[in-house]
């Protein structure tokens, strides 16, 4: 205020030329008024700053009319100019600032102080530029400020980001110092959270580790220079790294421009353990965990890439025999606890080198790399062989199966796994057909056979459409009368080239392929339509075997073939044997029991030969049983031939049913067979199977044609 008190003279007062001339120089305008608000001094400035002469602003002039000028300039007000220029010069002066706006944009800070003994003086600074340059400043503030704000929020996104993600992530420079990781790096490796810290080498982080235990099988020095070469190579590298602790890692390592790398670290451990499981089923049969086609044909390729000089492998080709009758008798889960333990029994019996594969069902294959000596496969065969008849103990239950086994060895009888395996099929097929329970080695000649078999099966398919087939008839003679009852059908093949083949030469294939099945059908329709020409009363006897009556269309096919030829069911026998109540019995004895309803007579076929088992007889009111022909051959020799026929003959007359006797062929036989009580016969003595129109030229036309006395007295 002491300022004031030397500035603000009293009008009466005058100022000295040079405080004057200085206050003109002020950069403030300053204007003084008095007690009646009228000017008494005003500078250069003042006049300056609002373009004022000084006789606009002589001594005397109301400081309204400078308020006036000022609104006249464009002077921003919030409220009416009059009530403006009223609050200002109405009231006492006192201090007080107000920052005035003008319409062109100056903006003047204008000040009013009171001065002693009445009147006031009045400053005015133009801040036009310093307000621009405070408004600036504010607006760099505030953009300064938007920008940290970005800045934070985007570093809070990158922290939430890495630390969200599942995959470790760490950061080193190119000294191999920490830059950043986040926790999930930190989790993985359970290093202690408050001990990573930037700037940390990679050495101190690999101690960590080494402290948690969650470090891979290598040293400390091996880990190091691993990383290092990883990170000095600069390229991208990705590892998989199993932990001591069972854990597997998978680090992906990627440079950074400037030198440094970052790295994801993840833990796979259970990808990887799916990966395994997948792996392993895919090369392993579930059931044994033995290993599956694709493993052994791997195996088996192996084997045979690494043979030196005089080195073999042997592949066995096992079959288990009667594992079906297991299954089937004692079920299914039975049957796959047997597998389990032929599993483990075929397990002990090979070496670490060999290879045991389960092909599905009830085969295996073992291959046995490298032997020296053939005498190693038979040896291990033979094993096999004793070691899988040893009684099974399943559920409190004994089972007993016995094995085939076919060998082949490489490279002699094949260098791949296609040829070795399918030789050693051959092998087997030739152990089954010699008797089953007994290991075969491969030869040629098997290949050879084979093939013929495979001419023969296409020979086959292709004589039903070619019209090779051909029935003919063997009379059957009632012994009491002597006269023929009926005669029964048998199959022809007039192969072109190889002229006619009997049916055992090719029934068995047939049956194999299920040609039986189409073929069968031929036989029945043509035998009820040839029987239908003949005299009533005769019979035909058809032969169906096991396959056909495992088809469901049986039953169909034998009626449509009756209804065809318009024979009488009663005139239709059909010839069984006891393999047919082998499987599948009460399927079958149902149909037995439907084709009987309709008034067809069964024969069981061939007694003697298979099981025999008289529950057979007993499950099934058979019309007749045949004796089959070896017992009549050795009739007159041998003496239990003789007992047999015998009892088999009481045991027919017993049960109401007729006794035949098979191939007849000489009068002793003949008289044999009549006196132990059989009531038929069918044989050489009497006729051969002869062609239709034979038959008929022979036994059906003229009178007393059936009468067939004579014959069997001329025979
Ligand atoms: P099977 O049903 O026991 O037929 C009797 C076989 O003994 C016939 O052989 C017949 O020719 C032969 N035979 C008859 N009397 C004598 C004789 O005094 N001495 C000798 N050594 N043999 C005699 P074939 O015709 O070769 O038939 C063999 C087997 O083939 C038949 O045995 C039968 O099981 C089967 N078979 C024949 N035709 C068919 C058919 O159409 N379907 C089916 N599923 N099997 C058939
Ligand atoms: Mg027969
Ligand atoms: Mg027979």
């Amino acid at each position: 205020m002491n300022d004031h008190d030397q500035i603000a003279a009293p009008r009466s007062a005058p100022m000295s030329a040079r405080l004057e001339d200085a206050i003109h120089l002020l950069a403030l305008g300053i204007v003084i008024f008095d007690e009646k608000r009228e000017v008494v001094f005003c500078n250069a400035r003042y006049r300056e700053m609002y373009g004022l002469s000084a006789e606009q602003v002589k001594p005397g002039t109301p400081t309204s009319d400078l308020i006036r000028h000022r609104l006249k300039l464009g002077l921003k007000l919030q409220i009416p100019p009059d009530d403006y220029i009223r609050q200002r010069v109405g009231r006492d002066v006192a201090l007080d600032t107000t920052v005035q706006e003008f319409t062109d944009g100056r903006i003047i800070a204008y000040t009013v102080h009171a001065m002693p003994g009445g009147g006031g003086m009045s400053t005015h600074e133009d801040v036009t530029e310093r307000e621009g340059l405070n408004a600036r400043l504010k607006q760099q503030y505030e953009l300064g400020r938007e920008q940290e704000e970005a800045l934070r929020v985007s570093n809070f996104q990158f922290d939430a980001a890495i630390n969200n993600m599942t995959q470790g992530l760490c950061f080193f420079d190119s000294d191999y110092r920490l830059i950043v990781c986040n926790d999930r790096f930190v989790e993985i490796y359970n290093i202690p959270a408050d001990r990573v810290r930037p700037g940390m080498k990679l050495t101190e982080i690999v101690d960590l580790r080494i402290e948690a235990g969650s470090f891979p099988a290598m040293t400390r020095e091996e880990y190091i220079r691993w990383r290092s070469d990883v990170a000095v190579s600069n390229e991208a590298k990705d590892s998989i790294v199993g932990l001591q602790d069972g854990r597997t890692i998978k680090i992906r390592h990627r440079p950074m421009p400037g030198g440094g790398w970052v790295a994801t670290h993840e833990d796979i451990t259970e990808q990887r353990q799916s990966e395994l499981k997948i792996e392993y089923m895919a090369h392993h049969d579930s059931l044994t965990g033995l290993a599956n086609r694709v493993l052994l044909n791997a195996r088996l390729e192996e084997a045979l890439g690494r043979f030196q000089g005089g080195e073999m492998v042997a592949v066995h080709h096992l079959d288990l025999d009667q594992f079906k009758a297991v299954n089937d008798t004692f079920g299914h889960p039975c049957g796959d606890k047997l597998l389990r333990i032929v599993a483990e029994r075929l397990r002990a019996l090979v070496d670490d080198n060999d290879t045991i594969a389960r092909m599905g069902g009830d085969e295996f294959v073992i291959v046995q790399a490298a032997i020296a000596d053939p005498t190693e496969a038979s040896s291990l065969a033979q094993r096999v062989i004793d070691t899988l008849s040893e009684t099974y103990e399943i559920d409190g239950q004994q089972a007993v199966i016995g094995v085939s086994i076919g060998i082949s060895i490489g490279p002699g009888d094949g260098s791949s796994p296609d040829k070795l395996l399918r030789n050693a099929d051959l092998a087997l097929y030739r152990a089954k057909s010699d008797g089953r329970g007994t290991f075969r080695f491969f030869e040629p000649v098997m290949d050879l056979h084979m093939q013929t078999r495979r001419v023969m099966e296409q020979d086959l398919r292709n004589a039903l459409p070619a019209g090779e087939f051909e029935l003919h008839y063997q009379p059957v003679v009632n012994l009491a009368n002597k006269e023929i009852s009926g005669f029964e059908a048998l199959i022809r093949w007039h192969h072109p080239s190889k002229g006619l083949i009997s049916p055992a030469d090719f029934i068995p294939l047939a049956e194999e392929i299920g040609f039986i099945v189409p073929m069968g059908e031929w036989v029945i329709q043509q035998a009820c339509a040839t029987a239908a020409q003949w005299p009533d009363g005769l019979h035909v006897a058809v032969n169906i075997s096991a396959i056909q009556f495992r088809n469901p269309g049986l039953m169909q096919v034998i009626v449509s073939a009756l209804s065809a030829s318009g024979l009488s069911p009663t005139r239709l026998e059909i010839e069984i044997t006891e393999s047919v109540l082998l499987h599948n019995r009460e399927a079958t004895l149902a149909v037995l029991h439907q084709l009987r309803a309709l008034g067809i007579r069964i024969a069981m076929d061939d007694f003697g030969t298979g099981y025999s088992s008289l529950t057979y007889l007993q499950s099934f009111p058979f019309d007749k049983i045949k004796i089959d022909r070896s017992f009549v051959k050795n009739i007159t020799e041998d003496s239990s031939s003789l007992n047999i026929v015998r009892a088999v003959a009481a045991l027919a007359n017993g049960m109401g049913m007729t006794a035949t006797a098979e191939g007849v062929e000489t009068a002793e036989q003949l008289h044999s067979i009549a006196s132990e009580g059989c009531t038929e016969m069918q044989g050489f003595l009497f006729s051969r199977p002869l062609p239709a129109a034979e038959i008929q030229r022979q036994f059906l036309a003229g009178p007393g044609m059936r009468n067939i006395r004579g014959r069997i007295v001329a025979a």
